[in-house]
């Protein structure tokens, strides 16, 4: 069996740095706290957990508790609470996501209405939509692009969610522009998604089956399962080895791998220890 691990397998550079800004952040502070999910990798944060960082769902008043703000970035509200209960925060925000917020917010001092390509219910696009003084529109699809009130917005600006997919995005964007008559657009899929989404369309190809490695809650591992699924249909979404079926290698003689941006290498190096246990 041929395993062909891509490239970009792994963490991308916003996780990877969050991580260990977290990790310093404990070297040097006690009450450590994250808000919700890190990073989307169940392994990442049970890592995190076991190296003293507390998840908490909801902030509230304390003494000097310090608080790790996500690679996904939050709302400016989140920051704002946060000051006014005590907590000290340590900013984990991904520096592409901090200049999308930065762009958002320079269109929207412009006079424009915001809209963002993204998925509604994703950390990012809750942060971006976060930073905003008004309201912004969000749309996950061409069909939901079609429903935006046209005859309101004569002045937009549009920024994407850093992990959507290029294509999905190209067609919303076709769709608003051909709606809003002044109309200001930054393509701020990030370059780790990208070299991702590149490798991701030649795979499926070069290989009998592909398996996509990570988590349920990672968005950007459900895009690159579903761009694979559209192009072989033994492309496989596992989480851990121990969700490789021994049915998927029948018959195959190579296998393609790749990663979400949030799962751990060692994760990757089980999946293959079990692939050529089971070839074996
Ligand atoms: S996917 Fe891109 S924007 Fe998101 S954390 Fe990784 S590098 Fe940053």
């Amino acid at each position: 069996m041929k395993i062909n691990l891509a490239k970009s397998a792994g963490f991308c550079f916003g996780v990877r740095r969050a991580i260990t800004i977290t990790l310093k952040t404990t070297a040097q502070h006690k009450d450590v706290r994250m808000l919700g999910d890190i990073v989307h990798n169940e392994d990442v944060i049970a890592m995190m957990e076991k190296n003293g960082v507390k998840k908490i769902r909801t902030l509230r008043k304390n003494r000097g508790q310090t608080l790790v703000i996500r690679a996904h970035g939050s709302s400016a509200s989140v920051f704002r609470r946060a000051r006014a209960l005590g907590y000290c925060i340590v900013d984990a925000t991904c520096p592409m996501v901090k200049e999308i917020h930065k762009m958002a917010r320079q269109m929207e001092s412009e006079g424009r209405r915001i809209i963002i390509i993204g998925d509604k219910k994703h950390d990012e696009v809750r942060g971006i939509k976060g930073q905003l003084k008004t309201k912004a529109f969000i749309v996950p699809s061409a069909g939901a692009a079609l429903r935006l009130p046209f005859r309101r917005i004569k002045k937009a600006g549009v920024v994407i969610q850093s992990t959507q997919d290029e294509e999905n995005a190209r067609g919303i964007l076709r769709t608003i522009s051909s709606r809003v008559p002044d109309l200001k657009f930054f393509n701020t899929i990030c370059a780790p998604t990208r070299v991702k989404q590149t490798e991701i369309k030649a795979i499926p190809l070069k290989n009998d089956a592909v398996i996509i490695i990570g988590s349920r809650a990672s968005a950007n591992t459900r895009r690159l399962f579903e761009i694979a699924k559209k192009l072989n249909p033994r492309a496989y979404w596992v989480q851990r080895a121990g969700d490789i079926r021994p049915r998927w290698l029948k018959g195959i003689s190579s296998i393609g791998i790749t990663t979400g941006a949030s799962t751990p290498d060692a994760t990757t190096q089980e999946v293959i220890a079990r692939i050529r246990t089971l070839c074996a």
